[in-house]
């Protein structure tokens, strides 16, 4: 059996009038996460773990930000061509774990329904899915509330 480890990072800025989307699910938020698709910052840094993980490139360069093709895309779609990618190169996802760094809002409340969603656009059981969030302490802009940023690791195996 060969597994495979894949590591992403991911950082949007949130402006004023856009929805809230991580991890596929829309957050109640004063503001959203500005970007040229949902900018769903939990989604695409798992995207690029998922394809660093199988030598596949990165999100820029299937998804390209340029193209209007993906102008508000549904980052989930995104995550779900990846995991086709993934499974034609006979590799499934092991586990993931995620890490949301954030001032605002609280993610506790919206965990379960963020795994889940994860879990069922990966393929694996929702014990695969781990989340956790921080804040930054109020350092940089990210402590400013400036923006969100995310960090995620992907196991890949090609056996059973
Ligand atoms: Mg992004």
């Amino acid at each position: 059996m060969r597994l495979r480890i894949g590591q992403g990072y991911d950082v949007h800025r949130l402006a004023a009038g856009r929805r809230l989307v991580l991890g596929g699910e829309e957050i109640p938020f004063d503001r959203g996460l500005d970007g040229h698709s949902d900018a769903d910052v939990l989604l695409h840094a798992l995207g690029d773990a998922l394809l660093g993980a199988a030598g596949l490139g990165d999100l820029g360069e299937h998804f390209p930000p340029g193209d209007d093709r993906f102008k508000d895309a549904d980052s989930a779609g995104l995550v779900r061509t990846i995991v086709e990618l993934v499974a034609a190169r006979g590799l499934r996802v092991v586990n993931c774990d995620l890490t949301l760094i954030a001032e605002a809002p609280k993610l506790a409340p919206y965990r379960p329904a963020i795994r889940a969603r994860v879990a069922a656009l990966l393929g694996v059981g929702v014990a695969e899915v781990g989340l956790k969030a921080t804040t930054n302490e109020g350092l940089g802009a990210i402590g400013r509330g400036e923006g969100m940023a995310a960090f995620a690791v992907v196991l890949l195996s090609d056996g059973e």
